[in-house]
């Protein structure tokens, strides 16, 4: 199995782009506008933003600090990310733009804090463009490491003043996007005893398998990490099976919570489930196997509208605001599920056309 942020989300051979080369070219196949990159030597820091749209507000969007085989995969996947940032911050009604930065972690990070105060000074020399956060590989703490040399950060410890870890809010927004999900495919009005396979039981798939078992549901779960199994096997009672298992799980709904890319053409005909919707970033390899699901009969709630409660809760330290701004994106979903129910198209296409409706009608700043 691959790494996570590794995961083949190419669909650059389509563009007849090589991976090695054009990094530039690679970055405008997502549409990001700028691409920015930084190395130190000393603490073995290198670093790429990309800003894919700043009309709604600051580019924002997390820092993974994850291995890479090369610079094209690291820009692929953070260029990728920003759009759905972008995406994500339209749809959820939320002034923000997209952007994500990506750390290509070298094998052993020496200094730690000196590793993310460097990249605090790499993002203050973009003057606040560029708002970072956590994302797989990064903690509160980096953050606030990061906090050292710029402002321009968010979810810090609630020790240096932050908002803390927003999984369990991200938690809360999928959970309550599967109970729409499973009420307008299922005609089920509640969770009670629906089975959900959940992919990686991390920070949000941890989260995500508690909000789901208070609500009645049964739990499958997979990670490649025992204590992460045990200890959703202790509190909810779930079954745990293999990493490849988890994609022929006999199940109602399959919640990706690990990687990207999982939904693909080997994974998508072993499926055993009627919709898939988690809180993983980029779960199709390509945005073509949104209709390959279609084509299974396989309802596909899309990761970016359904998992902006993470940014929700970074952005916000207001309790109302968040509910206001999670009831919006929630709201949302329910406009697409219509629009799909009425075009034939699926989820994913309406949301694209509706989050890129949204940045083209806003004139530029
Ligand atoms: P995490 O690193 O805490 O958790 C990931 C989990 O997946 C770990 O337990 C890991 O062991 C497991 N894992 C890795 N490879 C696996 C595999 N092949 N099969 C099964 N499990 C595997 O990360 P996280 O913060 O929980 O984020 C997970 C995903 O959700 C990422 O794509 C992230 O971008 C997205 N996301 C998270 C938040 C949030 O609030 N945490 C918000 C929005 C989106």
């Amino acid at each position: 199995m691959n790494q996570p942020g590794l995961q083949a989300i190419s669909p650059l051979a389509n563009h007849g782009i090589q991976k090695q080369d054009d990094i530039l070219a690679i970055a405008e196949t997502y549409g990001c506008s700028e691409l920015h990159i930084k190395t130190d030597p000393d603490t073995g820091l290198q670093a790429i933003i990309a800003i894919h749209n700043t009309k709604l507000g600051p580019a924002t969007g997390g820092c993974r600090c994850l291995p890479y085989p090369s610079l094209a995969a690291a820009v692929e996947d953070a260029a990728n990310l920003a759009r759905g940032m972008s995406y994500k911050a339209a749809l959820a009604g939320i002034p923000c733009g997209g952007g994500k930065s990506v750390l290509i972690r070298p094998e052993t990070i020496v200094d730690r804090e000196a590793y993310f105060e460097a990249f605090g000074e790499f993002i203050e020399t973009l003057g606040g463009r560029y708002i970072t956060a956590v994302d797989s590989g990064t903690s509160t703490t980096d953050m606030d490491c990061i906090a050292r040399s710029t402002a321009h950060v968010r979810g810090l410890s609630v020790a240096h003043g932050g908002s803390g870890d927003p999984s369990p809010f991200t938690a809360r927004g999928v959970r309550k996007a599967i109970e729409i999900a499973v009420e307008l495919v299922l005609q089920r009005n509640n969770l009670d005893g629906i089975k959900v396979a959940i992919q990686g039981a991390g920070h949000v798939g941890y989260a995500l398998a508690r909000e789901l078992y208070n609500h009645g549901a049964k739990i499958i779960v997979s990670d490649h990490n025992p204590e992460h199994l045990e200890r959703c096997h202790d509190e909810f009672d779930a079954t745990t099976v293999s990493l490849d298992g988890i994609y022929e799980a006999e199940c109602d709904l399959f919640a990706p919570c690990a990687l990207g890319g999982v939904l693909n053409d080997t994974t998508i005909r072993r499926l055993n489930c009627n919709i898939v919707a988690g809180a993983a970033n980029n779960q199709l390899e390509e945005r073509r196997h949104g209709q390959i699901l279609h084509q299974r009969g396989i309802v596909y709630v899309p990761d970016y509208v359904i998992n902006s409660g993470g940014l929700i809760h970074v952005l916000n330290r207001d309790k109302e605001k968040r509910e206001l701004q999670l009831n919006h994106m929630l709201d949302t979903l329910w406009k697409l599920f219509k629009q799909s129910a009425i075009s034939g198209h699926t989820m994913i296409h309406e949301a694209d056309v509706m989050a890129q409706r949204i940045l083209d009608i806003k004139p530029d700043t």
